[in-house]
């Protein structure tokens, strides 16, 4: 056998991405899945970004771009940062991916290695946590706490700094549990961050599907000081329903800018020509689909938050942002379903989709193995039946 590189015997697969690959098999094989499992709009691209696409296509933009991103697709994304975020960039502080999982990808390359710690509030998202192992450094895990909300306090971040501390990563709205800073809360927190030097990764992916009356803050805009410090991540996949366009973007301090931008050049140079074109058409163009998609999300939050509150022993906040919903349900840990021993939530998601084929991801994905997390980015009638079904299966557990 292959000696394999040292930096790759630590890394687990993507548990979110594995759960679906099975689902879609099972679908495939003629099985009717109800999927809560992957964290993707089951909306349609919106129509005039995919003719933006095809528009690409016909006028021939189907060569090599520049390798961080076309001059129009950069200028949308500052005109973006300025018209909602109140970010001013410049172009060349500017960096397009192939998603935002490969924007998060540069970033950790580009600012840590061996000896570095990352702060990583848990729970976490599962790739958060492998691209920190894999860029060598150390993930430090800050467990937030369900009665606040999932959200980390300023002295459990101060708690955790070292003199090995480079970045701390933020995910506001936050995939899993869907919860969102305030203002007031990231201006605590940057107070710690500015303190000790260091440098914040802000993912806001999530950035649209925000609810009640919430208000979006990137942590970048706070301060001219904390813009500085900070490489905001985002993207189109989660917005505008293109989780298969592959396109996500970084800002961040010049520096740190190009060489995310040489370091990509020398791996997968640049992101699709025409995805980029659509992806203008996406920033640029009518918000309307955004909007619509919200109400939607709004609707089936409600109904599967109010049938899980309906069963006996489970808890959940209600998320404020995303599009999941993170549930406690260690009420059933160490009971049995017909003689079948619960012990951990993979046992209560392996049961779910081999009983009632509804698939979850178990919190472990996660660093919090008391929850699972469902997606409800599926239609009510999907979820209505597939609550059905969850409360079958857990009623019998005893
Ligand atoms: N960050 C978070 C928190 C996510 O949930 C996702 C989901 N895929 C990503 C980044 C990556 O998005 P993309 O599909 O653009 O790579
Ligand atoms: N971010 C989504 C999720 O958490 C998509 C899958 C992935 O990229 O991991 O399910």
């Amino acid at each position: 056998m292959v000696k394999l590189a040292e930096r790759v015997m630590k890394i687990s697969p993507s548990l979110t991405l594995a759960i679906d690959a099975k689902a879609k098999q099972m679908k495939a094989e003629g099985i009717r899945v109800f999927n809560f499992g992957v964290g993707e709009p089951d909306f349609d691209t919106p129509e005039h970004i995919k003719q933006a696409a095809i528009d690409a296509i016909n006028k021939g933009m189907t060569k090599y771009t520049p390798a961080a991103g076309t001059l129009e697709l950069k200028q949308a994304v500052v005109d973006k940062f300025k018209r909602e975020n109140g970010l001013n960039y410049d172009i060349s502080q500017i960096v397009i991916s192939c998603g935002a999982k490969h924007s998060l990808y540069n970033a950790f390359q580009v600012l840590v290695e061996d000896g570095d710690e990352v702060i990583l509030p848990a729970p976490f998202w599962v790739s958060h946590l492998e691209q920190i192992k894999i860029a060598g450094a150390e993930p430090v895990i800050v467990m937030t706490e369900e009665k606040n909300g999932f959200k980390m306090t300023p002295k459990q971040l101060e708690k955790a700094i070292t003199s090995k501390t480079k970045a701390v990563l933020l995910n506001s709205p936050c995939n899993p549990t869907g919860s969102v800073y305030t203002k007031e809360e990231l201006e605590a927190l940057a107070e710690v961050i500015l303190k000790h030097n260091i440098i914040v990764i802000s993912d806001e992916i999530y950035e649209k599907l925000i609810y009640d009356g919430l208000e979006h803050v990137s942590i970048a805009s706070l301060s001219d000081e904390l813009k500085e410090c900070t490489v905001v991540i985002n993207g189109v996949s989660k917005a505008y329903a293109m989780t298969g366009w592959r396109i996500g973007y970084a800002a961040a301090p010049v520096e740190i800018a190009k060489k995310m931008a040489s370091l990509q050049s020398h791996a997968t140079s640049n992101p699709t020509s025409i995805a980029q074109a659509a992806s203008v058409a996406a920033l640029n163009g009518d918000q309307k689909p955004v909007e619509d998609m919200k109400r939607e999300f709004v609707k089936r939050r409600d109904y599967m938050l109010n049938r899980l509150l309906n069963i006996d022993g489970i808890t959940c906040p209600k998320p404020g942002g995303a599009f999941y919903l993170f549930p406690n349900v260690s009420t059933y840990f160490g009971k049995a379903y017909k003689g079948k021993q619960i012990n951990n939530a993979t046992d209560l998601a392996t049961l779910l989709l081999d009983k009632v084929q509804v698939a979850v991801v178990p919190g472990v994905a996660f660093g919090s193995d008391n929850f699972v997390r469902l997606s409800y980015a599926t239609s009510i009638e999907v979820i209505a039946e597939a609550m059905d079904r969850i409360e079958s299966v857990l009623a019998e557990i005893k």
